[in-house]
């Protein structure tokens, strides 16, 4: 049985379960202050550490530091710092950020500035690379190259330990002048110090390697100077890796070995870190389950007496509360849900959950551009890390705009619109609002979509946007309608396709299948592999309710052993035997799903071969008739046996609208799907809705 708030908030019932803007005791375990002996957290709430790529850079920090302050204004209890290296070869890539020099220390101080005159607190998160340093001068604990990078690194000798534990304890003092409340010392995901503490990577038979004793020896060293070094009065969070998801990673009785060793050395708090970044078991994306590692913390508390963070796919109140009431942590971390909404703590404060603008796990302008060496932002909130530069102010006067077309692209637009003090009306031919999150909210592993439409409801309402649904705008209705602009936002038109017999009634398009629910067969082709057709492929081959829905059946299929008696917590992955036959063709050569985001593509490739879905590149399609899908391979003909084919071939973009409009003389702008259809996403559409909105 899933608890009710790890379901998705169907939006009639949603506002109910919640208690009325201003009453008294919301989520009160998540608001209850935190006394860490020395300085007493507000609230439960931890902005995890996020790199946004503007540490990088000195000449970013006034960005960063309004990024922080924007979080801090929101309430946020603690909040920790992208990584910053201590040294030059803990750099996770050249030129990195690093707090090595003194006269390093100016730029952080105008983070701590901005954050403390918010009344916000804030860490640094030391971070060392090791063997993930994207750069020649990484090291490591042995020299073994890790399987994401192309770089061996360089073996540390002993002295070559003692000097970096040195320069984690140079990094914290110098982070202490900065005015830091603290440091966070990474010690999971795969890093440096994970690198010890594994027979994995680890090979060494000095005094930093050979047993787990000798292994765990680096990290508790570093604590117990840092410590030294920093005083009593400063937070020292400890990043601890307690499901490392790799071959012969740490067992259980290692890491709670370990966790008391850091507390002794004089951690003030323990966060928890889940799987090596070359782990291949997801542990972010939208498919993960909401909170589906909270249960490893659990593991450990009682353990321990100082407190612990949980982290991973927690991004709603209801979720965190119940976190914190079961026992499981005693506080929670969080770092895509604050870029995605700033003011997320003082909404749930004030009992408005329903007004978060919830994170959909979808890392599409996150990790993805961070992975892309571009500045991090949301999807959902272009003005992430843009706070100086993408700025919404009251408009200088106030237009009558119509809006046509209530898609993301459409939504953004309306809103920030009416948020800047314009008249706004918004028009969809559809009987409700969302466009093709509509059909996106229907994929497993997509939940989080329904989130998203149920915040633009409200926001729409609370902005004052008059929605008009279920009316086709057309050039007659809006010529007499007095609008001084028009925004055209009316989307696509999926991609239509011929060959012999693809005029079939059993050849359907996506928007059959997901918006008309036509009925599909066994077996079934699917033609095209972006992302669409990866997600059709996703929906024919899951036994409904989806995975994501139920923490046990997502860690059977992807071998996460919840009994954690088995190094690196993995177990042989059972996945559930497919719905249905699947092929996925595309005629590009090379192997279906290779343009699909970097962070998540490789998860969407193994659920489907986890599904046995066939998947085919240079692929032409000759025919289709009673036999099934004619096709030829490299020249080779052959036979796919379906009943039915769904054609998931690309968009067009549905812009007569603004044609004839531009036509009769209407000042009209076009955006997102409207405007250019191919590649368009709906990062894409927010941000050019958001963007003209600003500029209007
Ligand atoms: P649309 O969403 O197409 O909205 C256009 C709206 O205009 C519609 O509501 C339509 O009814 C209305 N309209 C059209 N003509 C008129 C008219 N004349 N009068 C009134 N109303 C009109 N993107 C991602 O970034 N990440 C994902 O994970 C993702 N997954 C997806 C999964 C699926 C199954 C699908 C189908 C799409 C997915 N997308 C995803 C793509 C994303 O949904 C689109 O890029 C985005 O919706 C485009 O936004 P838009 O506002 O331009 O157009
Ligand atoms: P797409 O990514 O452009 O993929 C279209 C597919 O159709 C390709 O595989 C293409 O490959 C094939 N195709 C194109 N023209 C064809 C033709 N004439 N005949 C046969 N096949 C043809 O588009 P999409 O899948 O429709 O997705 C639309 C947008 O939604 C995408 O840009 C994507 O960003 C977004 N989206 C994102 C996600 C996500 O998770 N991030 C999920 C879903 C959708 P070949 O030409 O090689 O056959
Ligand atoms: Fe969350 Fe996606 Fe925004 Fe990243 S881009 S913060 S994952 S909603």
């Amino acid at each position: 049985m899933v608890p009710p708030c790890f379901q998705t908030h169907d939006p009639g019932t949603f506002i109910r379960s919640f208690e009325p803007f201003g009453a008294a005791m919301n989520f009160p375990r998540l608001f209850a202050p935190l006394d860490l002996g020395h300085t007493t957290l507000p609230n439960r709430i931890l902005m995890g550490s996020m790199h946004t790529g503007l540490e990088d850079k000195a000449s970013d920090y006034d960005k960063l530091a309004a990024y922080f302050a924007e979080r801090a204004r929101g309430g946020v209890g603690l909040m920790v710092t992208g990584g910053i290296a201590p040294s030059i070869e803990g750099w996770l890539a050249p030129f990195g950020g690093r707090l090595t020099m003194p006269w390093h220390v100016a730029r952080h101080r105008k983070l701590t500035r901005a954050v403390h005159a918010e009344g916000g607190k804030l860490c640094m998160q030391i971070l060392h690379a090791g063997r993930y340093g994207y750069h020649p001068l990484s090291v490591a604990p042995s020299k073994i190259k890790s399987p994401i990078t192309p770089f061996t690194p360089r073996a540390l000798s002993s002295r070559g330990v003692e000097r970096t534990i040195g320069d984690f304890v140079r990094c914290a003092r110098l982070a202490q002048d900065a005015g830091y409340d603290g440091i966070e010392v990474m010690g999971s995901e795969g890093y440096l110090i994970n690198q010890f503490l594994t027979a994995r990577t680890n090979q060494r038979n000095d005094a930093w390697g050979g047993d787990a004793a000798k292994r765990m020896r680096f990290p508790v060293e570093i604590v117990r100077r840092t410590r030294e070094a920093v005083g009593r009065d400063f937070i020292i969070i400890y990043r601890l890796s307690m499901l490392d998801l790799v071959e012969n990673g740490q067992d259980w009785n290692e890491i709670v070995t370990l966790a008391k060793a850091i507390e002794a050395a004089g951690a003030s708090i323990i966060n928890t870190g889940i799987g090596w970044h070359e782990a291949r078991v997801p542990t972010i994306v939208t498919s993960v389950p909401r909170a589906g590692f909270a249960w490893v913390t659990k593991k450990l508390k009682g353990e321990v007496s100082i407190p612990l963070i949980t982290t991973n796919r927690i991004n709603m109140p209801e979720v965190a509360e119940q976190i914190l009431a079961s026992g499981e942590a005693d506080m929670v971390s969080m770092a895509r849900p604050l870029l995605a909404d700033p003011e997320w703590p003082r909404k749930a404060q004030a009992g408005r959950s329903e007004r978060i603008n919830t994170c959909i796990a979808c890392n599409q302008a996150c990790l993805d551009h961070v992975f892309q060496k571009r500045r991090a932002s949301c999807l959902l909130n272009p003005r992430a890390c843009h706070e100086t530069e993408l700025r919404i102010d009251p408009a200088p006067a106030r237009k009558n705009i119509a809006v046509i077309g209530a898609g993301p692209a459409g939504l953004a637009c309306a809103s920030t619109l009416a948020e800047r003090g314009h008249a706004v009306t918004l028009i969809d031919q559809a009987s409700d609002i969302g466009g093709q999150f509509n059909y996106a909210k229907r994929i497993p592993g997509k939940e989080e979509f329904h989130e998203t439409l149920r915040y633009f409801r409200h926001r729409l309402e609370d902005t004052g946007v008059t929605v008009k649904l279920g009316q086709t705008a057309d050039a007659a209705s809006l010529a007499g309608a007095g609008h001084d602009e028009v925004v055209i936002a009316t989307g696509i038109t999926p991609r239509r396709i011929h060959f012999p017999g693809s005029d079939d009634a059993r050849v359907l398009s996506y928007l059959d299948v997901l918006a008309h629910n036509k009925p599909v067969g066994q077996r079934v082709a699917i033609i095209g592999a972006g992302g669409i057709g990866f997600d059709v492929a996703e929906f024919l081959v899951e036994h409904p309710p989806s995975a994501t829905l139920d923490i046990s059946r997502w860690t059977r299929e992807w071998g996460v052993n919840m009994q954690l008696d088995t190094r690196g917590g993995l177990a042989p992955a059972k996945p559930e035997t497919p719905a249905r036959e699947v092929w996925l063709l595309q005629r590009s050569e090379g192997r279906p799903g290779a343009r699909l985001n970097k962070t998540t593509g490789w998860v969407h490739r193994a659920t489907l071969k986890a599904k046995r879905v066939n998947m085919l590149g240079s692929v032409n399609y000759e025919r289709f008739d009673d036999q099934g899908l004619h096709i030829t391979v490299d020249g080779k003909p052959q036979v796919l046996p379906v009943d039915n084919i769904i054609v998931c071939a690309g968009q067009e973009p549905n812009r007569a609208l603004a044609d004839t409009l531009t036509t009769a003389g209407i000042k009209t702008h076009i955006i997102g799907g409207a405007d250019v259809a191919a590649e368009l996403d709906a990062k894409r559409a927010i941000d050019q809705g958001t963007r003209l909105a600003a500029t209007l």
